[in-house]
């Protein structure tokens, strides 16, 4: 069987499908790793009212637009982060299929393309879970970071990327940012700049998309990062640190006001180490903002638009 035989509009319908049912999955994810909670158990259920969510009311986009944005059960206001994250599911589905799959020659036989089209939709998936909890909870899980680098170590042969390269760029991905965000800024500040999730993060872009890729992830999502940030400065809003982080500095410090003297002591010296320990300071380039998702939109540029089309653009114009 070859990728031609299959007609490419069933292609996209059963692509867009797809990633709609995973987009919804993904919310589960957002939800309940950072709680510490399982993805498979219990099913869907109101999380204001825990009442269990029947299968129609959980048809992805369509039904938080038939029920205006309110759970059928109790009437809780819910986010528009749920339709959002099951669209963006179905939209990296297509566009995994359109310009990764699509775009190999039409001889491909079957069963190479669908391993493209799983490999790449696993890796936006992880992806995406990972930017939304990152700004929430200012952490990326290491079963997406470090998971997704393995996964792209395992299938650069079916990449046309060669393993050295891909090992190699992980490596070097990991060491662009741990070594001077983590051991020389330490240096002279103390504690790290960026955290270890986002030189995870790099060490996935070097493992799927080589050291030029690695590169490419960094340098983009430190431009658009700034960028953002001026966006939001200049638009006169405050730039504030997730909820989470402040309620949880909050539990911690009557936590430790309840510690003994010894158990006490040990706490500070680990919150010594933690950038997130402190309250954030104020002004323009203190301001706390997760870097995970601006290098998770620059791994997506790259993967999407491709490092040679983008390396041209930049260098020779
Ligand atoms: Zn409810």
């Amino acid at each position: 069987m070859l990728l031609s035989e299959f007609p490419p509009v069933a292609l996209r319908i059963f692509a867009a499908l797809l990633g709609l049912v995973w987009g919804s999955f993904l919310n589960v994810v957002i939800h309940r790793v950072p709680r510490g909670m399982s993805v498979m158990r219990p099913a869907s259920h109101c999380p204001a009212c825990q009442a269990p969510i029947v299968a129609y009311r959980n048809i992805p986009v369509v039904a938080w637009l038939v029920l205006r944005g309110r759970a059928a059960c109790c009437g809780v206001r819910i986010s528009v982060r749920y339709p959002l994250v099951e669209a963006i599911g179905g939209v990296l589905s297509v566009a995994v299929l359109e310009m990764l799959v699509l775009a190999l020659p039409p001889e491909t036989p079957a069963l190479h393309a669908l391993m493209i089209y799983i490999a790449h939709f696993a890796l936006v998936l992880g992806l995406v879970a990972a930017a939304f909890i990152d700004l929430e909870y200012m952490f990326i899980p290491d079963a997406i970071s470090v998971g997704g680098a393995l996964l792209g170590l395992a299938t650069s042969p079916i990449r046309e990327l060669p393993w050295t390269d891909s090992l190699l760029g992980g490596l070097v991905g990991f060491i662009i940012v741990w070594l001077p965000f983590e051991v020389i800024y330490s240096k002279f500040r103390g504690k790290p700049g960026m955290g270890r999730g986002d030189a995870k993060l790099t060490m996935l872009a070097g493992a799927w998309l080589g050291i030029p890729g690695a590169l490419f992830v960094l340098g983009g999502a430190a431009v658009q990062g700034t960028l953002a940030t001026l966006v939001v400065v200049l638009s006169g809003k405050q730039l504030t640190e997730p909820e989470a982080i402040t309620r949880e500095r909050e539990e911690l410090h009557r936590e430790l006001d309840q510690m003994s003297e010894d158990e006490r002591a040990e706490v500070l010296r680990e919150l010594a180490l933690d950038p997130l320990a402190d309250e954030p300071e104020r002004g323009f380039g203190k301001a706390r903002i997760a870097f995970g998702p601006f290098l998770i939109l620059a791994i997506l540029e790259c993967l999407f638009l491709g490092k040679e089309r983008i390396l041209g653009w930049l260098w020779v114009g």
